[in-house]
């Protein structure tokens, strides 16, 4: 069908990932015809191992699924509203996980690659873009961090302004036959679970604190890549920082972070540990599992070297180690309008990482949004944004001038981003603060009644 609509009812969506998959779909759903450009596998990226639609680069989670109290799982269920397709094949091949939401990674991107292939309105077409013909005159751009130079070159033209960038890391996975459950032990934090799961979705490896302070010295120590000249002054991600420059920043920084030993008991021996390595299941089957909040720039050999010293990882087999990557995002506050046009540019939208979103979930929502933008402009409908109160409208809101365009930076969706409830009135009249659970608890309420209202009238038939 899309390959005999006219030109200008076509709506070109550059790049097949997360966002990308995402926008064509809820376009292709309206009944718009949509043209899915995908480079893989004709030109790969430094991180993406497949050329299947929506591959998850690193871990395989959509981090916290509790739409009661936190904003990651209020905008997952926001776009269960919305159809979304990432969702519904999230949800269908979901890992056990606590109380997250991970998946198994092969499963989704078959399955989101499948609905669109099999979609009457989406043609999949495998080039690089490398410039927009001018009679292209919808289209999304969605291609990523990893965006090909030659789109990132024509973007900067048009812009007239430089990207920004920094990198983000991965952490290692391992082979679950070459992991010494001897040693470690199935739990997950306070025994939390998924969907009536046993509480035991995570591998724990206990260290006593000799055994820290030798893997803190071996991380500090330890050969690390080389930044080149051009990546020298850029800032790291704080949710994404390698663990050797979490333990730059003192001693005890990773007890606190990745390594906390909280809500933890060796099974094994009943003991308390000092720290913690913590595994999360990484494909269906569950023989792979990946070290949770390991990213690294330590060099491959290094690598397994200093995660061998582990206790349970003794003999462990690396299915993937760690790396070190360079990620593209605009300017947006500065470069987008409110509809995430290029100001200089109007036919251009853009969806995902690039507009300085952070994370998987956050890049597809954006996609969501930015479809149904493109759609609309193709039927000829007018598009009302989703409330401020909402997470998919405090996103937008953010990235299209909530924050400061001198100092932006990506982010991910969080309670901070939603307009304060300040007060609420007691049954006798007075009024107070709310604070702690309760708090997210009526923010995460409040966007899910208005979320709903708005997409009762926006969702495609
Ligand atoms: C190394 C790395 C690790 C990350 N780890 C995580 C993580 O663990 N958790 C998390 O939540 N987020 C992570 N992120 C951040 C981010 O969430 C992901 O990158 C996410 O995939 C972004 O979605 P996207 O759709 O914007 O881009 P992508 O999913 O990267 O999709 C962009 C697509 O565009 C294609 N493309 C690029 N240029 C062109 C072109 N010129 N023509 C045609 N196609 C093109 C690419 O091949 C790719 O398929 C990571 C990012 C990187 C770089």
């Amino acid at each position: 069908m899309t390959k005999t609509a006219k030109p200008e009812n076509v709506v070109h969506v550059i790049g097949g990932g997360l966002a990308g998959s995402e926008a064509a779909f809820q376009i292709a759903q309206r009944g718009v015809p949509v043209i899915l450009h995908e480079m893989r596998p004709v030109r790969m990226t430094d991180a993406h191992q497949t050329e299947g639609l929506a591959e998850l680069v690193c871990s395989n989670s959509f981090r916290s699924d509790d739409a009661e109290s936190n904003a990651v799982g209020v905008l997952h269920e926001e776009m269960r509203m919305m159809g979304s397709v990432i969702m519904a094949a999230a949800d269908r091949h979901k890992v056990p996980a606590g109380g997250a939401l991970a998946v198994d990674r092969d499963g989704f991107s078959q399955r989101v690659q499948q609905i669109l292939s099999d979609h009457p309105m989406v043609t999949l077409e495998r080039e690089e873009v490398t410039e927009i013909p001018e009679d292209w005159s919808n289209v999304i751009i969605a291609t990523g961090p990893l965006t090909s130079p030659a789109l990132a070159q024509m973007v900067r033209d048009v812009g007239g302004e430089d990207d920004l960038a920094f990198f983000d890391a991965i952490a290692p996975i391992v082979h679950f036959d070459s992991i010494d459950m001897d040693r470690a032990w199935f739990q997950s934090r306070y025994d939390k679970s998924t969907d009536g799961g046993d509480g035991k979705d995570y591998i724990n490896c206990p260290m006593d604190k000799a055994q820290y302070d030798g893997f803190i010295e071996a991380l500090l120590t330890g050969d690390k890549m080389s930044f080149r000249e051009w990546e020298e002054n850029t800032p790291y991600f704080e949710g994404c920082m390698p663990i050797e420059i979490m333990a730059s920043r003192g001693h005890e920084t990773l007890r606190f972070g990745p390594m906390k030993p909280v809500g933890l008991t060796n099974a094994h021996d009943g003991s308390r540990p000092h720290a913690v390595i913590q595994l999360r299941q990484d494909n269906a089957l569950g023989t792979l599992y990946n070290m949770v909040g390991f990213q690294t720039k330590l060099k491959y050999a290094e690598q397994a070297r200093v995660f061998q010293t582990i206790p349970g990882l003794e003999e462990a087999q690396f299915a993937r180690l760690g790396g070190l990557h360079r990620n593209t995002f605009i300017n947006s506050p500065r470069l987008l309008d409110e509809q995430l046009r290029m100001k200089a540019r109007q036919s251009l939208r853009f969806a995902g990482q690039i507009t300085g979103v952070e994370g998987y979930i956050e890049s597809a929502a954006i996609g969501l949004m930015t479809g149904i933008m493109a759609a609309s402009q193709a039927i000829g409908t007018q598009w009302a944004p989703p409330p401020v109160d909402t997470a998919h409208g405090a996103l937008l809101a953010h990235i299209t001038g909530g924050a400061d365009a001198d100092t932006f930076q990506p982010m991910n969706v969080n309670f901070g981003l939603f307009p304060p409830i300040e007060l609420v009135v007691t049954p006798n009249g007075k009024k107070r603060k709310l604070r702690g659970r309760e708090r997210k608890a009526a923010y995460s309420s409040r966007a899910l009644a208005s979320f709903s209202g708005w997409s009762s009238v926006t969702k495609a038939a």
